[in-house]
C-alpha cells in the first residue's frame, strides 16, 4: 500500500492556505466538478479519489488547517459539519455510510494548506487508517 503522497512539505505547512489551489478553487479561476456550494463552503470531487465517493468540502474562508481553527472560526467550521448530511446524501451514501478525514501537517499528510474535510464511502472502509 501508499505509504506517503505526492505534496506532503515541510514548505506545504508553511504556505499561505491563499496560495493553494483550493484558493484558486474558491475563487473559480481553477475548475472542480462541484458537489454543493453556498456562501460559506464548497463541496467538490477529488481529483485522485481514494474510494468509489471522494468529495472535499472545504470553507471559502482561508484556515490552513485544523491547527489554525480559532474560536472565530467556530460559526464556519460549525456550518460545515452540518453539510455533511446533505453532501452524503446528494453521494447517495448516507445510508451506507462513511468516514470523514481532516489531514493536519506532515505526519498528517496534509498536502493542501486550506482546510478540507475528506468525505470517503461508496465501499468498506478500513480501520485503522495507518
Ligand atoms: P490532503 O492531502 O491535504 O489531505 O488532501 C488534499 C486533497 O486534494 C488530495 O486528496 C488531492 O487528491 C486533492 N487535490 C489536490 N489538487 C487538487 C485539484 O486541483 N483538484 C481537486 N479536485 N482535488 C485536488
Amino acid at each position: 500500500t501508499k505509504m506517503s503522497k505526492p505534496g506532503v512539505t515541510e514548505a506545504a505547512v508553511k504556505q499561505d492556505p491563499r496560495d493553494t489551489i483550493f484558493a484558486k478553487i474558491v475563487e473559480g479561476s481553477i475548475p472542480c466538478k462541484k458537489v454543493y456550494e453556498d456562501d460559506d463552503c464548497l463541496a467538490f470531487d477529488d481529483i485522485s479519489p481514494q474510494a468509489p465517493v471522494h468529495v472535499l468540502l472545504i470553507p471559502k474562508h482561508p484556515i490552513g488547517g485544523i491547527n489554525d481553527a480559532t474560536e472565530e472560526h467556530a460559526t464556519v467550521l460549525g456550518k460545515l459539519m452540518t453539510k455533511v448530511p446533505k453532501i452524503a446524501k446528494l453521494k447517495d451514501i448516507d445510508h451506507s455510510g462513511y468516514r470523514l478525514v481532516v489531514n493536519e501537517g506532515i505526519h498528517g499528510q496534509q498536502s493542501v494548506r486550506w482546510l478540507h474535510i475528506h468525505i470517503l464511502g461508496g465501499r468498506q472502509l478500513n480501520w485503522p487508517p495507518c
